[in-house]
């Protein structure tokens, strides 16, 4: 069951509660080129991602925000919400600009990194009065690569004088903790609304950082009251290692309930597209049936009854299918993402698989009679064969799908 946490809404996108787990990115472009940065948002955006973060480091980004949400407004992404990223400096940006903050739907702070003691309590209320004047939501974002040093000072002190001390890495991430909810607490204290704040606490260690999320829920739960959760494991690393990395700790949190919107923080490769992060976190959403995106495609790993690549060659002739007529169907066909098909090697799973899917081949495997079987919704449909079988499976895929979600 999702934990009740209090709705926040950013531009329309509605964050905790009940509300759909909201998918989020950001981009890697200089935001003082308004044009590449507004390019990458709608590039996020339409990929998938309901929110679009951007950093704001210096006065040439933070100049750049109302542009680029022009541009956005004006190519139509007038609901796209753009989060303004601040460290160490957002209270003077905010100071010599504040009309640009008012183009920022979200500000995410991050209090390890605004000054330490007075210094680090009048940054944040400057930013936080910015926030409330403009009535604007903040993410509160600890990171462990920026925990707040006094604090973890302090911390490390008192559990040294304790008789069953606790490890290092336990005061660290109770120091993330308290940091997060002291900071909400101030800026609550500020008259920042407790609907205004989402709260995130990003480790790099899977498991560290599925403790972390575990114990802010048991300290939420105890004082009985909560905030918004942003979850994601920071600096995932790239390639298949982030992606799966990623999937664990979040997967594992989504299952408990714990998360209103997510972020895997991708290393692109060279070259590679920004919106895989947001390929990711859709597809982790749907294979917990959390959302759905487009139609699930099953296929079989394969094995020594395969007798060729054919079945390799139709599932991704199937995938590119769906992707290239994607966007048209979903507008045709709302209920779409819902659909699930199965690609089998052979004989032993196909019909088995097919009852699970809403239209499955079975191609026939080594020394099996050359015939594909096909099923509509677990019933024996037809046999297909020959060289035609992957558009004659498409065929029968679209027409399936004007029968069953046309309206
Ligand atoms: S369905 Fe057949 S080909 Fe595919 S993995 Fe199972 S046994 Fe192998």
């Amino acid at each position: 069951m999702r934990l009740n946490t209090p709705v926040v809404n950013i531009r329309g996108v509605k964050i905790g509660g009940n509300n759909p787990i909201a998918v989020q990115s950001m981009t890697n472009t200089d935001t003082a080129d308004a044009s590449a940065t507004a390019k990458q948002c709608i590039e996020l955006a339409d990929a998938g991602s309901e929110l679009v973060r951007i950093t704001v480091n210096n006065e040439a980004s933070i100049k750049a925000v109302p542009e680029i949400r022009k541009i956005l407004d004006k190519k139509g992404y007038k609901n796209l919400p753009l989060i303004g990223d601040f460290h160490f400096n957002g209270h003077k940006l905010f100071k010599n600009f504040p009309d640009c903050a008012k183009f920022l739907d979200k500000y995410r702070i991050n209090p390890g990194n605004i000054g330490f003691g007075k210094e680090h309590d009048k940054n944040f209320k400057k930013i936080i009065n910015t926030a409330i004047k403009n009535k604007k939501p903040v993410r509160i974002g600890i990171n462990w690569g920026s925990i707040d040093k006094n604090l973890l000072a302090e911390l490390m002190k008192k559990n040294f004088g304790k008789k069953k001390p606790k490890s290092d890495r336990e005061v660290i991430i109770d120091t993330m903790i308290e940091s997060a909810l002291n900071s909400a607490k101030f800026a609550e204290k500020l008259g920042l609304p407790q609907n205004f704040i989402i709260l995130s606490i990003k480790i790099s260690v899977v498991q560290d950082m599925i403790e972390a999320y575990e114990k802010l829920v048991k300290r939420m739960t105890k004082d009985n009251h909560f905030y918004a959760l942003h979850i994601g494991l920071t600096e995932a690393g790239s390639g298949m290692q982030g992606i799966i990395s990623s999937s664990a700790a979040l997967a594992i949190l989504l299952q408990k309930g714990i998360g209103d919107t997510i972020r895997i923080s991708l290393t692109p490769e060279p070259g590679q597209s920004r919106t895989r992060e947001v390929e990711a976190c859709k597809t982790i959403l749907q294979s917990l049936g959390s959302r759905y995106f487009r139609p699930k495609i099953t296929s079989c790993p394969g094995c020594g009854r395969t007798d060729s690549d054919f079945f390799q060659k139709l599932t991704k002739e199937i995938k590119g299918h769906i992707n290239k007529n994607l966007k048209i169907w979903e507008k045709k066909y709302p209920r779409i993402s819902e659909m699930k098909i199965a690609v089998m090697g052979c004989a032993v799973n196909g019909p088995g698989e097919s009852r699970h899917a809403d239209i499955a081949i079975s191609l026939p495997g080594k020394s099996e009679q050359k015939v594909a079987p096909v099923f509509i919704k677990g019933k024996f449909k037809k046999n297909l064969k020959g060289k035609n079988i992957p558009q004659d499976f498409i065929k029968i895929i679209e027409n399936f799908i004007e029968e069953k979600y046309g309206i």
